[in-house]
């Protein structure tokens, strides 16, 4: 099955993503983790990556489309995949379009992981703490969940439009939230299988 997550930063996208990655056996495509390797791994793309993303900026919607046109490719997602962080923007919503019309496998699950904003800062303030991560810190999560309003929110309605959108409120517990994700994918399959 061909998975887009979607939710703002710090609503459990990435959890979810790895929970269903092993409940389904498809990938798992983070594409804040593949930049973040690529910083780590001191690439040209890292370095140009790198103060975009600690400010809370999103990356040239050129580069992530070569990142995810290259990653789609791979052998391991030609049977399904869950995307993580992207598509982030309409442009972005548009181009995985394109790049799947290519490999003639499109979208069939948007699933949209619903929490509000209070529950995020908190969220992100504790995962600072565990995990360092530079733009978890207050003013670059302020800075996200801005971007995520403006930007990334109007791709639910681009999916809700094409009636591929379901949305699972995302406070509880992981097992609660990845029980509600479960069967909305297993009802959704039924309905239009
Ligand atoms: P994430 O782990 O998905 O929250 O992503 C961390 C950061 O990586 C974001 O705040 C952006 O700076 C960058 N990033 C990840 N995915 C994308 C994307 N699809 N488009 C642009 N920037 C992205």
């Amino acid at each position: 099955m061909r998975i887009v997550l979607l939710g703002a930063p710090g609503s459990g996208k990435g959890t979810q993503a790895a929970i269903l990655k092993d409940q389904m056996g498809i990938p798992h495509i983070s594409t804040g983790d593949l930049l973040r390797g690529a910083v780590k791994a001191g690439t040209e793309l890292g370095k140009q990556a790198e103060a975009i993303m600690a400010r809370g900026d999103l990356v040239s919607d050129e580069i992530m489309l070569g990142i995810i046109r290259s990653r789609l490719g791979e052998d391991d997602a030609q049977n399904g995949f869950i995307l993580d962080g992207y598509p982030r923007n309409l442009v972005q919503a548009k181009a995985l379009d394109g790049v799947l019309e290519e490999l003639e496998f499109p979208v069939e699950e948007a699933i949209q992981i619903d929490v509000d904003h209070e529950g995020i800062v908190e969220r992100l303030a504790k995962r600072a703490e565990l995990e360092g991560r530079a733009d978890d810190d207050a003013d670059a999560v302020r800075h996200r969940l801005n971007v995520y309003e403006e930007q990334t929110a109007p791709v639910i309605d681009y999916y809700g439009d094409q009636g591929k959108l379901s949305q699972v409120y995302g406070v509880g517990s992981i097992e609660e939230i990845s029980a509600r994700i479960l069967g909305v994918l297993r009802i959704a399959g039924q309905e239009r299988s």
